[in-house]
């Protein structure tokens, strides 16, 4: 697998990531999907750092966007998250 370092956390440990799609779409398979409220939402990059497939962008303007088209729905932001403003809700269809 192809791994990229990145250091997200402002200078301090760096550590690796997966590249997102090394497998695919993998929101094909998902079940359930993360819904984020950027109105509770801290900026915190909690969600961004632990995210295992990488999807999660923290912008301090605009807050979290998600790409659907890759997450696994795995639940791993919601439960990161410390103000618990990721929900994860059923996918429909
Ligand atoms: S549900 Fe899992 S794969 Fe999807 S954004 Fe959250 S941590 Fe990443
Ligand atoms: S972990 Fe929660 S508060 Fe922190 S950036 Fe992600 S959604 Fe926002």
């Amino acid at each position: 697998m192809s791994l990229e370092v990145v250091n997200p956390v402002h200078g301090k440990l760096p550590i690796t990531k997966p590249l997102k799609g090394v497998a695919g779409k993998t929101g094909l398979w998902r079940t359930e999907r993360p819904v984020v409220d950027n109105g509770k939402c801290t900026r915190c990059f909690t969600c961004e750092t632990y995210c295992p497939v990488n999807v999660i962008r923290v912008e301090p303007e605009t807050g979290v966007s998600i790409d659907l088209d890759y997450c696994k729905g795995c639940g791993v932001c919601a439960e990161v998250c410390p103000v618990k403003a990721i929900s994860m809700v059923p996918e429909t269809g």
